[in-house]
């Protein structure tokens, strides 16, 4: 069932587009169905659940952090983490830039960019966004790359909603691209769209889809403790 969830999914994505099978919740043999069918970039969203994972899965595996993350713990992620997607403080991109100095690593990390009408959602204002950047810090911090923006939309069956903040993104994208990473290729990544609503997120260019149900079926939050 895994492999042909996996593969209908991606069946609908343009070839630029990358799948990060989020599972989240799921067991690891969950997680070998999907390696044996070809995946490689897989998104948890607790720390301690994606560590012990790590330790378990083949070492080829792409790992992204796409939940908010306590800096507290960023120094159990620093040593494998391929992709941190919810960035959304200074204070959490330097503890980031410290931890992957220790490791001589150079993170990737995305800002996250709150765009939902829901007040619950993490992420920065576009105006702090536009704060940080242009305060100019970020510069110095030689040991995570800001390789774009990550947001979430309203949890809503109204997809005229869901498709005026995807388009918003992908504007604040372009905004951002063009103010402050012009001649940085590696700011290219939009991480927008989950199962619910990644088809509009792809009209409007994202470039990471963070899809977890359709593929691994529903979580069944008993089973693991929040970390
Ligand atoms: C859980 C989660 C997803 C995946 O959600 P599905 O609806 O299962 O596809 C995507 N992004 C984030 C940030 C998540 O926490």
């Amino acid at each position: 069932m895994i492999a042909e969830n996996l593969h209908s999914v991606l069946d609908t994505l343009p070839k630029e587009v990358r799948l990060v099978a989020v599972s989240k919740f799921h067991p690891v043999s969950s997680l070998q169905q999907a390696y044996d069918a070809g995946q490689r970039i897989f998104g948890e969203s607790h720390v301690q659940e994606l560590v012990e994972k790590e330790a378990l899965l083949p070492k080829d595996i792409e790992w992204h952090f796409i939940g908010h993350l306590q800096t507290n713990k960023v120094k159990y992620l620093a040593p494998f983490v391929s992709l941190i997607h919810a960035v959304d403080s200074l204070k959490l991109l330097r503890e980031i830039n410290r931890q992957a100095e220790r490791c001589q690593r150079t993170i990737p990390c995305l800002l996250q960019i709150h765009i939902a009408q829901e007040e619950t959602k993490f992420g920065l204002t576009p105006d702090e966004l536009r704060q940080l950047l242009e305060a100019g810090e970020w510069r110095e911090l030689t040991h995570v790359q800001i390789a774009g923006l990550m947001c979430m939309a309203t949890n809503t069956d109204d997809e005229g909603q869901i498709d005026s903040e995807f388009a918003l993104a992908a504007e604040i994208f372009r905004e951002m691209k063009t103010a402050f990473f012009s001649d940085d290729a590696a700011f290219c990544e939009l991480s927008m769209g989950m199962s619910g609503d990644y088809l509009i997120a792809l009209r409007h260019g994202s470039t990471l889809v963070r899809v977890g149900s359709m593929i691994f079926g529903e979580r069944d939050y008993t089973t693991h403790k929040q970390t």
